[in-house]
């Protein structure tokens, strides 16, 4: 199977020739500006010292400083942070922020360490990447297995190194250290303005009322159990969720919110615990099963390339929600689209936390505070109009919002470039 690079690349490459970019700009998109590589010594807790390998891909700066997540995770690797870096400047560019993008990861299984480790190894990747980050030059936020204690412990280690409080070089921080309110439910809130964005526009694709609706969402962290409870409080039907681990099922809707409350209490008590031991009504399914499940939404909040070439035959719904970034692979996107699936592309779908992380800087930069109201609406507004743009665009190139997506974000680059003289 294609790596999720090079997924992404093909991506770019068939979105560039749809509006006929030249090759010398496509080039430049191709490629990140700055890719760093390092190796992180840890001091564990019983005295041994173990190596980690970490990355910081910078990808693109022209419409303002890098921004994106940083990863924890056993797998991930520089092909993996370089592709989620190329697609937060698509991301950012898709929901016009002025940020250019970026990613991070440690190559490490957050739970084979103790807290004191975590916060050791969160610090020392903060020393190794201190010069390149900052408030008006890189801004990272959570993503896979990281979390507000981490943005605090690497806010922290930013402050102290540079003898100053700097909050605003880390997104997705605690409320005491700088955090925004709504900020930990944005990517799955600006998922929903998306998805029933579509939904209104798209009337008769799903003629059935809120409770009618059946939803499989695979991932329980912060995109998709957020999503859950979001989706459950509007009245939808939440039929299947899971986790690494594997899944449940209840065909006529299963009790999520309190599943989710006794799941996510355990879970702080034992990161070990897994959806599958909560109690309720269900049946245990696998993430093969629960992907390919007849639901009328499917929402992969987990990880990418998890609709394939293997599963994409397989998927039995109308519409996917991509909250995970690039759960949906090149090819499995055809296919969907041959099949009349509707994707609703990451680069949007998931792009609340984004924009949410956008507001946290604002108001970090500006010493204000807002109310979650004011957060989540302007969250609302920054959504519904990017759908709105992405509409136009899909009806102007006569193509899918993943491709539509793509170009019109290219497009945005290409005249941030063009505008400093880049290019
Ligand atoms: P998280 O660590 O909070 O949760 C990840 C979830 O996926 C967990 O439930 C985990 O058990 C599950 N999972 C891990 N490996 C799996 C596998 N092989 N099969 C099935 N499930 C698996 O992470 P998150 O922040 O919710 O991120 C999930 C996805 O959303 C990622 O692709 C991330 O890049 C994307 N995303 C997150 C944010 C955000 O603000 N958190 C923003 C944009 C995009």
């Amino acid at each position: 199977m294609e790596s999720f690079y090079q997924d992404v690349l093909r991506r770019i490459k068939k979105a560039s020739e749809i509006i006929k970019l030249p090759e010398q700009i496509e080039e430049v998109i191709l490629n990140p500006q700055r890719i760093i590589q390092l190796s992180l010594t840890l001091k564990r807790d019983n005295g041994n010292i173990e190596t980690y390998k970490a990355y910081r891909v910078q990808h693109n700066d022209a419409p303002g400083p890098f921004k994106g997540g940083i990863r924890f995770h056993a797998d991930t690797d520089l092909d993996e942070v370089s592709a989620l870096a190329t697609l937060m400047s698509l991301k950012n560019s898709v929901v016009n922020l002025p940020y250019g993008g970026a990613k991070g990861g440690i190559g490490v299984d957050p739970r084979s360490l103790s807290e004191a480790e975590l916060e050791r190894l969160s610090r020392e990747y903060v020393n190794a990447i201190h010069n390149v980050i900052g408030p008006r030059k890189d801004i990272p936020a959570p993503d896979v297995n990281t979390n507000g204690q981490i943005m605090a412990w690497m806010a922290d280690q930013y402050s102290l190194l540079n003898n100053n409080y700097l909050p605003g070089v880390f997104t997705g921080k605690p409320m005491n250290f700088g955090g925004s309110f709504g900020r930990d439910i944005a990517t799955s809130f600006g998922g929903i303005v998306v998805l029933e964005e579509f939904l209104k526009k798209e009337k008769k694709l799903i003629k059935k009322q809120n409770s009618e609706i059946t939803i499989a969402i695979q991932g329980a962290g912060n995109a998709g159990a957020n999503a859950a409870r979001i989706l459950s409080k509007k009245g939808y039907k939440i039929i299947a969720i899971s986790d690494s681990k594997g899944g449940i099922l209840n065909k006529n809707g299963l009790k999520i919110e309190a599943i989710l409350d006794e799941y996510q209490e355990e879970k702080r008590k034992d990161s070990s615990v897994t959806i599958t031991e909560s109690g309720g009504e269900f049946q245990k399914i696998t993430n093969k099963e629960l992907l390919e499940l007849t639901v009328d939404i499917l929402i992969p909040a987990a990880l990418e390339n998890q609709i394939n070439n293997e599963n994409a035959k397989k998927i039995k719904t109308k519409i996917v929600l991509e909250l995970a970034n690039g759960p949906v692979t090149f090819d499995a996107n055809e296919a969907l689209f041959e099949n009349k699936v509707t994707v609703l592309p990451g680069i949007l779908a998931n792009a609340g936390g984004v924009v949410g992380s956008y507001f946290e800087w604002v108001q970090n930069n500006s010493g204000d505070r807002w109310s979650k109201e004011d957060v989540l609406g302007k969250i609302e507004t920054k959504m519904k109009e990017a759908f709105a743009d992405l509409d136009l665009v899909k009806t102007k190139l006569k193509t899918d919002y993943h491709t539509a997506a793509f170009a019109s974000s290219i497009l945005k680059l290409q005249e941030a470039m063009k505008t400093r003289g880049r290019i």
